[in-house]
């Protein structure tokens, strides 16, 4: 175990929920066992889990997801305190203490909280406790939501720069056309994407897809990712001392620093402005910022600060960087020269639009 200082563990609503629906307490117990041999080890463990909702149904005795969003939360809502129950008497039999972080999108894309995320988890870490995390269901509606755990996992992965995400599932990993298992993938390409499927359940949310969408985004990150049947016994344990299990993801070098990690990743876009092929080519070619005057377009409503992305033509996303100006401010200025801008502004502002320094080739 020695190679890792510090991991992330997804767990999926299918792991910790047996075939009738119930919530699996003696698999919930068994994953947190390991999870405290892991910590035992000098490993730091934040843990990411699904389930609020399976074990909300479960409580509520109900045999279908919830349609409607308020139940679905007040279900989630139930779910999650009790889930959390379950985690901290099992983690307290190891001498082990559990905070619980829920979080949503905004969250991530706001860089101050994002950075309060980071510290926080860090203050867990120092009490040798263990972050358990989940998307804050209860508030989180369609346009705030992370989307799935499986991505949720690999925002925090990133965030708290952990050695290795491993996402835990009901399958043995990522299987060929030939039904067998890939142990090793070097590098996540076409012909990997399309091995994923689109299974889902609807207890939970993610399938393959959203899972190799997470292996993508942490191996760039320079983080390797491992998925892994949640079911066998000693599975975590396994992993950590290298035996083979499931399919890892080697980890790419990474070239970003944080903070363009940060953009690239974690924030989502706001809105979108378009250049033309003279900024494109200043962009990707000769490293520069992008100025007012390549500007043909803006799309959707962004305040300065925030996360944008920039369409070459055809509506190609170039790249993403941070904007001085509004989505408002930059309709008036696009296509001129800096030295217009106090006229029409009313003040002097930044020369670019978006800075070299906030913005990240895609
Ligand atoms: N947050 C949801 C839950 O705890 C699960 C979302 C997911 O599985 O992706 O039930």
């Amino acid at each position: 175990m020695q190679k890792y200082k510090r991991i992330v563990i997804k767990v999926g609503t299918k792991v910790i929920t047996s075939k009738d629906r119930a919530l699996d307490k003696e698999r919930i117990k068994d994953i947190a066992q390991q999870i405290s041999d892991i910590q035992d080890n000098g490993v730091e463990v934040l843990l990411v889990t699904s389930g609020a909702i399976g074990a909300g149904m479960w409580l509520l005795g109900l045999k279908k997801r919830p349609v409607n969003l308020h139940e679905l939360q007040a279900t989630a809502s139930i779910g999650q305190n009790y889930l959390m129950h379950l985690y901290s008497e099992y983690f307290k039999l190891r001498g082990y203490l559990a905070g619980q972080i829920l979080l949503t999108q905004e969250d991530f894309n706001d860089r101050k909280r994002y950075l309060n995320i980071k510290h926080t988890i860090g203050a867990l870490l120092g009490h040798n406790a263990i972050p358990i995390i989940n998307e804050n269901d209860t508030v989180a509606t369609d346009e705030i939501k992370c989307g799935d755990n499986d991505r949720l996992s690999s925002l925090v992965a990133d965030l708290c720069q952990a050695n290795s995400l491993i996402i835990l599932t009901d399958v043995e990993g990522l299987i060929d056309r030939d039904g067998r298992l890939i142990t090793s993938v070097q590098e996540i390409n076409q012909n990997i994407l399309s091995l994923a499927g689109s299974s889902r359940c609807d207890l939970g949310t993610g399938g393959m897809a959203t899972k190799i969408e997470s292996a993508n985004t942490v191996t760039q990150a320079g983080i390797e990712c491992v998925i892994a049947n949640g079911k066998k016994k000693n599975i975590l344990l396994d992993i950590m001392r290298g035996e083979g299990v499931g399919t890892t993801f080697k980890s790419a070098k990474s070239g970003l620093i944080a903070r363009k990690r940060w953009i690239a990743f974690s924030s989502k876009s706001k809105g979108a402005i378009s250049i033309d092929e003279g900024a494109v080519t200043a962009l990707l070619k000769k490293n520069k910022s992008l100025l007012a005057s390549g500007i043909v377009g803006v799309k959707g409503d962004f305040a300065s600060g925030e996360v944008i992305s920039i369409e070459g033509p055809k509506n190609r996303e170039i790249a993403r960087g941070v904007a001085n100006y509004s989505s408002d401010e930059i309709s008036k200025i696009k296509g001129l020269k800096s030295s217009r801008f106090k006229s029409i502004l009313g003040y002097e502002g930044h020369d670019e639009v978006v800075h070299k320094d906030n913005l990240v080739i895609l």
